[in-house]
This record gives C-alpha cells, sequence and structure tokens, in this order.
C-alpha cells in the first residue's frame, strides 16, 4: 500500500524530538500537496527559489499561519522579493549578502530570522563560509542590527559515509559553541539547520533543532 503524505508526515514526526523543528521542503511540490501537508500539520515550509515560492505562496493566502523558510542561494537583485515573502533565510553565504540583507531590512522595517551558511569541508559545489572566513566577519556580521541571526545552516559534501556525515554535523555544532563564547550580543546562535532526507538522523544526534526534508516526505523529485 501506498502511503499517504499524512501517514509519512505522521510516522517522521513521530520519530523527531518534539524540540526539533520539521522543515518541509516543497521545492517542485505542487500546491495541492502542500495543502495535504498543512493539513497533517506542517506549519513551516521550505523553498529554494524565490519565484517559485512567489507563485504558491499567492494561492495560500488562506493559510496565514504558515513561516516560509529560504533555503537556497539569494541572488542580491532578489533580497526585497525575499524579504517580503520569508520569515527565515537559512542560505545567507557571505557578509556582502548579509550586509545587503541588513540594509534593505532596515529599510522595508523588518528583521528576518537569519542562519548563516557553512563549509565544514571544501565543497566548490556549494556556497558559504569556510570556518576560518567566518571567523574573520563574525565582527562584521555582528554589526548587521536588523538581522536575527540565529544559526548555522550546513549542507555536507556528496558522498560522504555516515561517519564523516555525522563528523561534519558535530563541527557544525562546536562551531556554534565556539561563537556564542565569543558574547557578540546580536550572534545568539542557538538553531542549528542540518540535516535532510539522508542524513536527519545523524544531524539530530549532533543537536539539529531544524531539519529541512523534502524526498522522505514527497517522493522523489524530477531531475533537474
Ligand atoms: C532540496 C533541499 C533539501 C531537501 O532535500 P531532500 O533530500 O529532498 O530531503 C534540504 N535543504 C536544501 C538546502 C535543499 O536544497
Amino acid at each position: 500500500m501506498v502511503e499517504s503524505i499524512a501517514e509519512r508526515i505522521t510516522n517522521i514526526r513521530s520519530n523527531l524530538p518534539e524540540s526539533v523543528r520539521l522543515i518541509a521542503v516543497t521545492k517542485q511540490v505542487s500546491v495541492d500537496t502542500i495543502r495535504a501537508a498543512y493539513a497533517a500539520g506542517i506549519r513551516n515550509f521550505g523553498e529554494n527559489r524565490i519565484q517559485e515560492a512567489e507563485a504558491k505562496q499567492a494561492q495560500l493566502q488562506d493559510l496565514p499561519d504558515i513561516t516560509w523558510h529560504l533555503i537556497g542561494h539569494l541572488q542580491s537583485n532578489k533580497v526585497v522579493k525575499a524579504l517580503k515573502q520569508f520569515q527565515w533565510i537559512h542560505s545567507v553565504d557571505s557578509l556582502k549578502l548579509a550586509k545587503r540583507l541588513d540594509s534593505l531590512a532596515e529599510e522595508s522595517s523588518c528583521s528576518p530570522n537569519i542562519c548563516l551558511q557553512v563549509k565544514i569541508l571544501p565543497d566548490p559545489n556549494k556556497y558559504g563560509w569556510s570556518i576560518p572566513e567566518l571567523m574573520t566577519d563574525l565582527t562584521e556580521l555582528n554589526q548587521c542590527q536588523n538581522l536575527k541571526i540565529k544559526g548555522l545552516m550546513t549542507i555536507p559534501p556528496q558522498g560522504l559515509d555516515n561517519l564523516q556525515t555525522l563528523s561534519v554535523f558535530e563541527k557544525t555544532q562546536e562551531l556554534a559553541q565556539e561563537i556564542s563564547k565569543k558574547n557578540l550580543s546580536n550572534l545568539k546562535i542557538h538553531e542549528l539547520s542540518m540535516g535532510m532526507s539522508e542524513d536527519y538522523n545523524l544531524a539530530i544526534s549532533a543537536g539539529a533543532t531544524m531539519v529541512r526534508l523534502g524526498r522522505t516526505l514527497f517522493g522523489e523529485r524530477r531531475i533537474k
């Protein structure tokens, strides 16, 4: 028997610690399926493209208590839209982008929730700070007073085994602690956005507070 979306959501939710926020990643997922997930109790949705999200959000305005999370790379010419459409931006991956978000957030009197995207291992296919780059930029990030910088986000490189993947998540957790110890007033890093369909159990064992799940909830996406 094929499991319904509601059944999958209930099963996965029941295996997550209460404190872990489940973000349903709905890229390439239809509005009807988003509604089914909503009916099953999901209130946090993740999208990786501004335009795709905009079209869906327009059709979901009758569901006012959704929290939208941007999880894909944000181009600087789309920052204003991102601020309008998303309460969380997990993919802040450079000081330049953070500063632009900060000044445009001030102009539009909003204060988005932010995760800083880090690369624990070198990965040419991903955006984000390396650890030394991030440590260098902390002082300036701390000055971005319109951003609520709440966490770190990471995506391990492809092709790691479980132990290597776990180590990436643990190092992300250690990095968050190291940053917190610096007592920078605007850098209260309590959230760890890590874990996708293949590796969320490892991420949770390393302290993830938000998991971003697509395929395990909605099935395989078509290849892009
Ligand atoms: C697509 C995507 C996910 C979800 O991935 P699945 O493997 O489908 O669970 C999570 N995070 C980001 C940044 C993504 O782009």
